[in-house]
């Protein structure tokens, strides 16, 4: 039998202990002593990490024993004593986490009547699910403000032993999910619930809890938080972001809020009036694509190329297009590797015929259906040619028009 030296004594972070068993299973060598630091997993609580004789080991409970996994053969052998050491850094922060959950979850039964459903402790924010559809700012915010009361109150982290018939057992928070003996872990005399994780001697050492958000899953609400050396670490970011945002807004921090408004409007003043000069440069293109084009019985015929800086041009030239009088216009946007082309006919025109023979010139994808048809293409030195054989195509189609 394993003594659990976490349970007893959470702040010991190097010991030795004597090898009971080495196994090799699965290309590793699995670890059990009389005695261990390391918390296997559980509750919420990740498996410690940490070194034996200066060895990573994996921790876990395998088989109701604590293992301790090995990548590499190790050198001692049954019987043998071997050096724990503890990544007291890890350890500490899940201590801090586990009993900051204890704090919140004791604040938001007690306070609220909120309860617990399960607890996740991450690796960058602890999440407690609750059993509660809707949970307004206003109690999130009381839970924070008791909780840091109970923190700052240091009430002492007990332990001790129950079994389940015990009468105490019906003062626990929670209903166990274990039979017979249970750990049952108390802060002060405001809180008892049973748990098999590892916390801290006292509240005070949770030092702040912070709610940083939350959201709905399985119909409930779970909310996210930062405790301890993590929480300070946030407000510390959060301090330096609202720093740099009021320095680039020139704002106080009051105002940063009313000044990304600001911000927001001018912006969309911006996009507006942008979009009206695209239009307004569309319009003028079509004209000038229009005035030279050629009446051919009754059809205008116009086809030209423009350079484009952008293809914000053309997605509003297919919207500023003329619908009355006959026509048959294409126009060419030529960028730097590729064409964007448009042929907007107010008469019938064989697209097919388009396809399959001018397409290839600028190696052109694309469709529609009348009387608009839009694409790009990959090749903007056949734009000559393209315009071109469309003109002289579209002169016949136009006497075709005529005999209809
Ligand atoms: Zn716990």
């Amino acid at each position: 039998m394993t003594e659990k030296i976490y349970y007893h004594d959470p702040y010991m972070r190097t010991c030795s202990a004597q090898v009971l068993e080495i196994q090799h299973q699965d290309g590793r060598w699995n670890i059990v002593c009389d005695r261990t630091l390391f918390y296997p997993g559980g509750g919420g609580q990740p498996a410690d990490r940490g070194t034996i004789d200066g060895k990573a080991a994996e921790v876990k409970m395998q088989d109701g024993k604590v293992v301790h996994a090995l990548e590499e053969k190790p050198s001692f052998s049954i019987g043998d004593h071997v050096q724990m050491e503890l990544d007291w850094e890890h350890r500490y922060d899940f201590m801090q986490q586990h009993t900051g959950q204890h704090v919140i979850s004791g604040v938001m039964h007690h306070e609220h009547g909120i309860g617990t459903v399960s607890v996740h402790l991450g690796d960058d924010y602890t999440a407690v699910e609750t059993d509660q559809a809707e949970i307004s700012d206003e109690v999130l915010f009381q839970t924070v403000t008791s909780s840091q009361r109970i923190i700052c109150s240091n009430l002492p982290v007990t332990q001790q032993m129950m079994h389940d018939h015990d009468r105490h057992v019906a003062l626990l928070r929670r209903e166990p999910q274990v039979t017979g003996t249970i750990r049952v872990v108390g802060l002060g005399d405001y809180d008892m619930a049973a748990c098999g994780g590892v916390h801290l001697a006292a509240a005070g050492e949770v030092l702040l809890v912070s709610c940083i958000g939350t959201e709905k899953i399985r119909g409930r609400i779970r909310t996210k938080w930062k405790i301890g050396n993590r929480a300070l670490r946030d407000v510390r970011e959060k301090e330096q972001i609202v720093q740099q945002a009021g320095t680039l807004l020139s704002s106080p921090a009051q105002q940063i809020t009313s000044a990304v408004m600001k911000l927001q409007e001018d912006m969309k003043q911006l996009q507006y009036d942008l979009q009206l000069q695209q239009k307004r440069t569309a319009r003028f293109m079509i004209d000038r694509i229009m005035s030279t084009g050629v009446c051919e019985n009754g059809v205008s015929i116009a086809a030209g190329s423009v350079e484009l800086d952008t293809i914000d041009i053309m997605k509003h030239m297919a919207g500023e297009m003329p619908q009355e009088g006959k026509h048959l216009f294409c126009c060419l946007g030529l960028l730097e590797h590729e064409v964007r082309w448009i042929i907007h006919a107010t008469v019938p025109v064989p697209f097919d015929e388009i396809r399959r023979d001018l397409f290839p010139l600028i190696e052109a994808k694309g469709g529609g259906r009348a009387p608009l048809w839009q694409g790009v293409g990959m090749r903007p030195e056949g734009a000559q040619d393209f315009l071109i054989q469309l003109h002289q195509r579209a002169r016949g189609w136009s006497k075709d028009h005529e005999k209809e």
